[in-house]
């Protein structure tokens, strides 16, 4: 069973709503049950929503790194190769973060 905290959005995992919410104090009174479509979309887009953060993780480090490789400036054609990796990341990491908001506004979480 998932519970929905109306106060603030929490999702809890459990027999029962826990006696207060973890995130913003509220009571137990302020929990509902989802139903069972809504607890499975939140069921099947939790991998998939560590999946895209997880990808955004690293698309942080390699822009890190092409940075690094831009600061060392060895040669004309490894900055550029560092300065497109970084454009190239840019795009990964906004079109996974804007995936991710779409599924947060349609319950998917
Ligand atoms: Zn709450």
């Amino acid at each position: 069973m998932i519970w929905k905290c109306s106060v603030c959005g929490y999702m809890h995992r459990g027999e029962e709503a826990p006696d207060q919410c973890p995130k913003c104090g509220a009571p137990k009174e302020k929990y509902a049950a989802l139903s069972q479509e809504d607890a499975k979309k939140v069921s099947d887009s939790d991998r998939t929503n560590d999946i895209h953060m997880e990808i955004i993780e690293l698309s942080m480090k390699i822009a890190q790194l092409a940075e690094e490789g831009i600061d060392i400036d060895l040669d004309p054609s490894c900055v550029d190769a560092f300065k497109k990796a970084k454009d190239e990341v840019w795009v990964i990491k906004q079109r996974n973060k804007a995936e991710l908001a779409g599924h947060m506004s349609r319950g998917k979480w």
